[in-house]
């Protein structure tokens, strides 16, 4: 490594771990990484006057966006995703299969190995694996997902998940509902095949949750959709989310899914455990008014960025990320407070340390907002890949 190799942004605050400001600061980039961190703006470095650097966010649960659904693109479909979500500053992500039969989920997690290959190299946003939602979910707690395709956890259903090359390869996050049969036995088999255990699409009761916590489980998938309401005598799947330490939380900032209120609520319960997602669907960041067609029926992108069926029915998230950043700013949450839960929070949700901090040693992916907390600049590995 020499000296010259060496690039460096200096901005007025950094976004640091543990998710304080600090600023003015610069970051030092090379061969990939954060090479150092340095106080003032210092000679030598591109000075932005205005405006916050993060670290990239990472969004761990995405079923797509710009027209794109992960479940069933192609090499081309996943390139326009993935550069999409560079753009607006969504430098890593955790593709999302809903429930399907085996086959199809199989199928699309080889085109995702297919397209991983092609794309090494690419300026376009990592890929941190794939994460099943479903289809060892609750059929009382199923929301969009199809009844008949909600399946046990049995040891022969994991066989022929864990026993898939591709699946083996890219298998990262599989959220079920542990109180179904074999629950607790998948989550200590996918635990111990270094699967993370996300709970969600359940009915579990407080005991139910903590059962599958002591058995590895780790995160919580969409809190408060799709799972038992909180009630003070029966705080279930929710209470225990906001309450235990070992579980990251998973919650989507459209503002829409979650009221606000609640949102400020999970953020003040679960603290750093908070995780923000979008769990966005294929329309997510098309121009509101496009229709596109969506598990069997047309599905329009209203004003709010949801997508909504001509019934008026929720069809799923139409956010990216950044949007959820600014609704969640919008309504009261300090802004290091939801910027750490889409950076660092969900990189330390995957055990990745080399992710979502600004420090020696991580990966150079980083954001420079404006003053409205729009991202402006976007940069992959000490790559620009973006520049308004
Ligand atoms: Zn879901």
């Amino acid at each position: 490594m020499t000296d010259h190799d060496e690039t460096m942004v200096a901005a007025p605050r950094l976004l640091m771990p543990g998710g304080s400001w600090s600023g003015p600061r610069a970051v030092a980039m090379s061969a990939g990484r954060i090479s150092r961190m340095l106080d003032g703006m210092p000679v030598g470095a591109e000075s932005l006057v205005s405006g916050a650097l993060t670290p990239g966010m990472l969004d761990l649960h995405n079923n797509g966006a710009f027209g794109v659904d992960f479940a069933t693109a192609d090499t081309a479909g996943w390139r326009r995703v993935l550069a999409g979500l560079a753009a607006r500053g969504v430098t890593s992500v955790q593709p999302t299969v809903i429930t399907a039969p085996l086959p199809e989920i199989l199928a699309a997690t080889r085109r995702a190995c297919v397209a991983m290959d092609a794309l090494v190299g690419e300026p376009v946003a990592r890929v941190l694996g794939i994460h099943l939602e479903g289809p060892f979910l609750a059929d009382s707690r199923r929301g969009a997902h199809r009844a008949d395709w909600l399946l046990d956890a049995t040891p022969g259903a994991l066989d022929v998940l864990l026993d898939d090359a591709a699946t083996r390869r890219l298998l990262r996050t599989v959220t079920l509902a542990p109180e179904r049969p074999h629950g607790l036995e998948a989550v200590r088999r996918l635990v111990g095949a270094g699967v993370n255990v996300a709970i969600g699409h359940s009915d579990a009761t407080t005991a139910q949750t903590l059962a599958a916590v002591d058995a590895g489980a780790t995160m919580v998938t969409h809190l408060f959709n799709a799972m038992r309401p909180f009630a003070h005598r029966d705080p279930g799947l929710v209470g225990a989310a906001l309450t235990d330490a070992r579980l990251w939380c998973g919650l989507i900032v459209d503002g829409v899914h979650v009221d606000p209120v609640a949102c400020r609520l999970a953020f003040q319960a679960a603290g750093d455990r908070l995780v923000a997602v979008s769990d966005s669907i294929l329309i997510a960041g098309l121009p509101s008014g496009t229709k596109l067609e969506f598990g069997g029926s047309e599905v329009a992108v209203d004003e709010d960025g949801v997508g909504r069926r001509a019934d008026g029915t929720i069809a799923g998230a139409g956010i990216v990320l950044d949007e959820g950043v600014r609704r969640m700013i919008a309504a009261g949450i300090d802004p290091a407070t939801v910027l750490r839960a889409a950076t660092e929070a969900p990189a330390r949700a995957l055990r990745r340390d080399d992710l979502g901090r600004l420090a020696q040693g991580a990966l150079a992916d980083l954001v420079w907002w404006d003053d409205d907390w729009v991202p402006r600049r976007v940069w992959i590995g000490g790559v620009e890949v973006k520049h308004d």
